[in-house]
């Protein structure tokens, strides 16, 4: 079973290599963003009320994220494991997280904590032309990761479960390092 939680600011890199990993696995790969978007388009009642958050660069409400987490990780595909993109943004999604995991899978989730530089992410940001990429939005977005999300780095150091990978080198080579980390966290749970 397989259990990943991608950290890291935007534009480092988490959905495509999540995207990836999740095809070498076969297993689900969930982006909260994702979801939240495609609410969005639409207008759905989470995608209504999520909307204003995500156009300022905001985090939308724990309660929101976190409901739409749990009934995602309660659908069967995920019984083989999943890749978490994008959740938990903070130290109270976390916990949210650590307490419903309690209940089913309580150990094995690896977190791999992808680096970029930030002039790297800026200019990968506004080459992506999504609605929130602009300069302004992507200037609030990187504040938000650093005062409520990077806190999280310490935390799952804390408790054993971070790697780092160095995001700021080919595609490839970024994959070939996570899956490693990953595999030999797997196969110590399996000894
Ligand atoms: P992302 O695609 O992960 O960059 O997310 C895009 C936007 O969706 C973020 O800027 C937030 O507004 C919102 N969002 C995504 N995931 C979360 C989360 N876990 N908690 C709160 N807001 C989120």
């Amino acid at each position: 079973m397989t259990r990943l939680i991608f950290l890291g600011p935007p534009g480092a890199g988490k959905g495509t290599q999540a995207e990836v990993l999740a095809n070498h696995w076969n297993i689900p790969h969930i982006s909260t963003g994702d979801i939240l978007r495609q609410a969005m388009k639409e207008r759905s009642p989470l995608g209504v009320k999520a909307q204003s958050y995500v156009d300022r660069g905001e985090l939308v409400p724990d309660q929101l994220v976190q409901e739409l987490v749990e009934e995602r990780l309660a659908k069967p595909d995920t019984a083989p494991g999943w890749i978490l993109d994008g959740f938990p943004r903070n130290v109270s999604q976390a916990s949210f997280l650590d307490e419903l995991l309690q209940k089913r899978v309580p150990d094995g989730v690896s977190v791999i904590n992808l680096e970029v530089p930030d002039e790297v992410l800026i200019s990968r940001l506004l080459g992506r032309g999504r609605k929130d990429d602009t300069e302004e939005v992507i200037r609030r977005r990187l504040e938000v990761y650093r005062e409520q999300t990077a806190p999280l780095i310490d935390f799952y150091r804390e408790r054993q479960q971070l790697k780092s990978v160095n995001g700021n080198q080919p595609l490839e080579k970024v994959t070939a390092e996570a899956q490693k980390l990953v595999d030999s966290v797997r196969d110590d749970l399996m000894i």
